[in-house]
């Protein structure tokens, strides 16, 4: 397929092989990456890793923004076969190991009748995205804590959609991934610009919402989400414009 990795702010790559968005992060000759895909994206990291004249062998973490099997992807597989580490808010960790998440807000049934509801939902399963691969070890995160892992960003401690949802902030480059905390395409009616991932797939939306407020004060000019096209203006903004587009 002709999806190439394309590079959406200084030295992070943004890969997507249909509905979610994943990056890798460059830092001197080492890299990052912030979320796993789905897990049959594998071959377009290393896809990516070839064309950017890489390997596995450069990789030196993968940092999750929530524990759904559209974001931790093939990160067991990078685990064991790459040896990185993988990374998580604390409050993801279990689920991301295996156990059963709580119930979410909404019924995805409220979503049969939209088109784009179909073509997410055979995107994902297409790439194995219909259910989480169990990642065998993690190291976990809190609010705050900047990470000891090429490019150091700093977590941003978000929860609703998951309760340890958390966006990345690269604070040199101003640079926020937001994960599913903040998004700029709804996967499931494919409404564009900032909102909150819809109340279907949230584990508790008036916290989502209610998380953006920890938006307002983050230094960053660019936000690259799990789903949608990068924003370039401001968080502040795209708080206010997701607070304004309210849930659906
Ligand atoms: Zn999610």
């Amino acid at each position: 397929m002709g999806v190439l990795a394309v590079e959406v702010a200084q030295g992070v790559h943004r890969l997507t092989g249909g509905v979610c968005n994943f990056y890798l992060l460059q830092d001197g000759g080492k890299l990052v990456l912030v979320d796993a895909g789905a897990p049959g994206d594998w071959n377009l990291l290393l896809r990516t890793l070839a064309t950017l004249g890489r390997g596995l062998e450069d990789l030196e973490a993968v940092l999750l923004t929530h524990a759904h099997a559209d974001h931790t992807g093939f990160a067991e597989r990078a685990r064991s076969t790459a040896g990185v580490p993988v990374w998580i808010h604390r409050a993801d960790a279990e689920v991301a190991k295996g156990a059963t998440p709580g119930n979410n807000d909404g019924k995805a049934s409220s979503y049969l009748l939209r088109v784009e509801f179909y073509r997410t939902l055979l995107s994902l399963a297409r790439r194995g995205a219909t259910k989480l691969i169990p990642i065998r070890e993690v190291s976990t995160f809190a609010h705050g804590e900047t990470l000891q892992v090429p490019g150091r960003p700093r977590a941003v401690h978000a929860p609703g959609h998951t309760p340890g949802s958390a966006a990345l902030l690269l604070e040199g480059r101003r640079v926020l991934l937001s994960g599913d905390v903040l998004v700029t395409r709804n996967p499931l009616t494919g409404r564009v610009g900032p909102q909150i991932m819809p109340s279907g797939l949230n584990r508790d939306t008036p916290q989502a919402l209610r998380s953006l407020d920890v938006l307002y004060g983050i230094p960053a000019q660019v936000l690259l989400p799990g789903h949608g096209e990068p924003w370039t203006q401001g968080a502040a903004q795209a708080a206010r414009l997701a607070r304004a587009a309210s849930p659906s």
